[in-house]
């Protein structure tokens, strides 16, 4: 295995820190497949791709505390695959977690304010259409 390619940051201070390595070889390609805002987020993200036979690895896991010292999308903890042609699949795998965290907020509805369940979209009192304009906050 040949590291063919490193990505550093400069720190505040001018020292050089490297956080990301991308390591190619013959039939090895390592690819940012997602961006979490949390790392709960990014390890739920690195197992479901894993359930779904994709080999998956975070990057940036403790770099949220350099916040400040990095561009801030580079700070954020980052999914990475190691198998190119799995890309399309991993993209859909993660299209479905992002369709189900939105569907697990709660809807408010407008016309009786009855709490529905996100994937709800008629009221189960009055029958009213609900939107995702209605969305609650998450608690
Ligand atoms: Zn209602």
């Amino acid at each position: 295995m040949r590291v063919c390619c490193a990505r550093a940051w400069p720190l505040a201070d001018g020292q050089k820190s490297v956080f990301a390595l991308m390591v190619v070889c013959d039939d090895e390609y390592m690819k940012r497949i997602y961006t979490a805002s949390n790392l709960p987020d990014a390890h739920i993200v690195r197992d479901l791709l894993g359930q779904a036979g994709i080999p998956a690895h975070i990057f940036n896991a403790n770099a949220i505390g350099a916040l400040g010292d990095l561009p801030m999308s580079a700070a954020y903890p980052q999914v990475w695959i190691t198998q190119l042609h799995q890309a399309q699949h991993a993209l859909a795998v993660i299209a479905h977690y992002q369709r189900q965290e939105t569907n697990t907020t709660n809807k408010l509805c407008a016309a009786c304010s009855e709490t529905n369940p996100g994937e709800f979209e008629i009221c189960w009192n009055c029958n009213a259409a609900l939107s995702k304009a209605m969305l609650l906050d998450k608690t």
